[in-house]
């Protein structure tokens, strides 16, 4: 009934087929392997893993007159003539007829022998989806193969696998096969789960999936219903929230230093500040107290929209270790936006008697070495840069806190080092630092229970108060003057302008850069790029032109560090009144006097970047205005985007939406670095399965630890180091 038995046999007979081809030609199979590992197949089991796109119904024929747009279907019939055409190019067209009606066949890309097989006479059986052309009916580069009179029907459906250039179904199929023949399929999870889904066997599963049966309907196949589909999304659901129970634990059974002592100075900064602390800032606070209290590494992110004050708590936060005796670092992914750390808390902790330190890696080798004997000496109390802090040759006296800001915008590659830096630079042999990350960028649930899911979450949810909301509102670029007046009457007013150019900078490759040096090596800025700075650098150049009477900067990330540095102070001093900048503004900078921002060529920003810039205004007391430049024509994509922001202020819903318009592999920002995203699973449409693996984890660890074992070895052999991202 079922075709495993003859299917693994016959696969078995072929078994050795591919090794012998392995040893005759070396080429061929090196390049096969890197071709297989672009696909992500690297051990046997990944072929059995490696399930089909979609499948296709080649159990039927369509009558040629039947064959329409729409939906692709399978024809039989006879070459009646066959022909290489040279105009508009070289093509094989190819005219096939059944007792229904005409077909024609067209490939750009043939090799000879597909011109003399196709010869007219030839029975061909072809599976495509046929398009009006300019002769009738045509498919372009349908598949197809020459068949017999009576050569039978497949009985089941054909699954479709994702494959790569030059790698043809057929080869592929014909690794499944083996590796299928000879894997364990043995069961992971008791049995008594899948059971309790209605879910089939793990083997029974695989093979459904791989091998379609005879009457299976295509629709919860293809669309991934189907219970055998079901089951190999919870495999995998369980084995991420297994991974993540385990990181978990493995943060429990690690010592970091209990920073209980609760002492004068956080007392007096809180009595010194200008402000008080909302409630939203009290209750985070007090959940960061007291797990900096437990003699566990804390992992803690703060998360709170944009402006809701998450500086002051980290302030706090590293005042506790030094109160404790132990030494604190703040990281920050920009120069800028670390600059800023340091003036605040210079502002903050210097009165109060703290030793500040600042590194980064646009400093000079003199200053920065003399910031580094300060950090192992322990006369640094505080300590704030940029990544720099976690190279090579910076130690720490005896650091009890590690903060990172915006930990979101570092390279997965930057995160991973941070944490296993962080979890070295203890000091005390087994001695963690706590860390506490911040970020605006707000995890939507079903993230926070899939991915983050060994991360504690402090929320502050209100705004400090008297804070005016940000009025935003969409213009065509076609407007530009009433744009200007604007700038012109705000900064006449004695307030300030950003005006942000659509030069996306990535965050996590600035810090880096050395001072005085513009990169022209490595990273460097590509043709696009170049292009796209020329062209910041004009428009300042045209609104200082425009406003010959106000005080125009700049500021892009090609700049050396200190010259940005001296843009940013001169900025929150005053002395720049409009500033023309990328998006290396767009985190954390902090200017109450600006109160209007203009965003250039806002479609092309993404949902997350928008609100983040619009949150550098708004964050002192006048009125302010934040207006998105559009350009025409805006697709229905780009207007449906700009809509969301235009309609919300709450970071929240933006999130989410951007989310479902980008998918959890952009939104993490992971998709290029082959972190594990799920395969099968989607976090949204399989929420009910999302949130059956998450308690079934703890049971399964609890009662079944050898089955967890073994499914983890299975699901996440080499990939469990990146599930650590956050
Ligand atoms: P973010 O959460 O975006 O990092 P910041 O920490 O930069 O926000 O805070 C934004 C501004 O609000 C800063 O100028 C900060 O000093 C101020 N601020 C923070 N907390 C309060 C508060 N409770 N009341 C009034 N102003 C506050
Ligand atoms: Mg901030």
């Amino acid at each position: 009934m079922r075709k495993t038995a003859p299917a693994a046999a016959a696969a078995k007979a072929r078994s050795r087929r591919p090794a012998k081809a392995k040893s005759a030609a070396p080429a061929p199979a090196s390049s096969l392997k890197s071709k297989l590992a672009k696909l992500g197949i690297q051990r046997d089991f990944d072929f059995v893993l490696h399930l089909p796109l979609r499948y296709e119904d080649e159990t039927r024929l369509t009558p040629i007159a039947e064959a329409h747009a729409g939906a692709p279907v399978q024809v039989e019939g006879t070459v009646i003539a066959s022909e290489i055409a040279y105009r508009p190019r070289r093509q094989l067209v190819c005219k096939i007829e059944d007792a229904s009606g005409l077909l024609y066949m067209r490939f750009l890309h043939f090799y000879g022998s597909q011109a003399k097989a196709l010869a007219p006479g030839a029975r061909v059986r072809v599976f495509g989806e046929a398009r009006p052309g300019f002769f009738g009916a045509e498919m372009v580069h349908p598949r197809y193969r020459i068949v017999g009179e009576n050569t039978p029907l497949p009985r089941a459906l054909t699954p479709v696998y994702p494959t790569t250039a030059g790698l043809p179904q057929a080869t592929l199929r014909r690794l499944i096969e083996n590796a299928l023949a000879q894997s364990e399929l043995d069961e992971t999870l008791p049995a008594h789960i899948p059971a309790r889904f209605g879910m089939p066997a793990f083997r029974d599963a695989i093979d459904a999936l791989h091998h379609p049966r005879p009457g299976d309907d295509a629709r919860p196949l293809s669309d991934r219903t189907h219970p055998a589909w079901q089951r190999m999304k919870l495999e995998e659901l369980l084995a991420q929230q297994l991974s993540m129970r385990l990181h978990y634990r493995e943060r429990r059974s690690k010592s970091a230093p209990a920073l209980k002592q609760a002492g004068a100075l956080t007392a007096a900064l809180l009595t010194r500040l200008p402000f008080r602390l909302t409630r939203a800032q009290n209750r985070a606070w007090a959940e960061i107290e007291r797990d900096l209290g437990e003699p566990h590494p804390m992992h803690r992110l703060l998360q709170g929209d944009v402006g809701s004050g998450k500086t002051v708590v980290a302030a706090l936060a590293a005042l506790r270790a030094v109160e404790n005796g132990m030494q604190a670092v703040v990281m920050a992914p920009t120069e800028i936006l670390a600059e800023q750390h340091y003036r605040k808390f210079s502002e903050w902790l210097a009165p109060i008697g703290v030793e500040l330190t600042w590194l980064s890696g646009g400093q000079k080798k003199k200053e920065r070495a003399a910031a580094a004997a300060d950090i192992a000496s322990g006369v640094t109390r505080v300590a704030v840069g940029t990544h720099a802090l976690f190279q090579e040759g910076i130690a720490f006296q005896s650091l009890g806190l590690a903060i990172v800001d915006e930990q979101h915008r570092f390279g997965v590659e930057q995160r991973l080092a941070l944490r296993a830096k962080g979890s070295s630079a203890g000091g005390a042999a087994g001695i963690e630092p706590h860390q506490m990350m911040m970020s605006a960028t707000p995890i939507p649930r079903t993230l926070s229970m899939s991915y983050y899911a060994d991360l504690d979450v402090s929320l502050i949810d209100e705004l400090p108060p008297g804070r005016t909301p940000v009025t935003t509102k969409l213009i065509a670029a076609e407007r530009r003057d009433e744009v200007l007046a604007r700038v012109r009457d705000a900064c006449r007013e004695g307030r300030q302008a950003y005006w942000v150019c659509p030069l996306i900078e990535d965050s996590s490759l600035l810090p880096a850069a050395p001072a005085r040096k513009t990169r022209t090596r490595g990273r460097g800025p590509g043709r696009v790029e170049a292009s796209q700075l020329q062209s910041v650098i004009d428009t300042h150049a045209r609104l200082a032109a425009e406003f010959a009477d106000l005080k125009v900067g700049l500021v892009h990330g090609r700049l050396a560090a200190q010259d940005k540095a001296a843009v940013m102070a001169d900025f929150a001093a005053g002395r720049i009144q409009l500033l023309v900048a990328t998006t290396v503004i767009e985190v954390g900078v902090d200017v109450p006097n600006a109160s209007l921002m203009i965003i250039e060529h806002a479609e092309r920003f993404g949902l997350a970047q928008l609100h983040q810039l619009r949150g550098r205004v708004g964050r002192g007391v006048a009125d302010s205005v934040c207006i998105l430049l559009y350009q025409k024509p805006l697709g229905e994509l780009a207007r449906a985007r700009l809509k969301v922001v235009y309609e919300s202020t709450d970071g929240f819903e933006i999130a989410r939406q951007d989310l479902l318009l980008r998918g959890p592999g952009e939104y993490l920002g992971v998709r290029q670095s082959g972190a594990p995203l799920l395969r099968f699973a989607d976090i949204e449409r399989d929420l009910d399965l999302l949130e059956a693996a998450r308690d079934l984890a703890p049971q399964l660890l609890q009662h079944h630890p050898e089955f967890a074992r073994r499914h983890l070895a299975r699901w996440m052999a080499g990939k469990s180091e990146l599930m650590k991202v956050y």
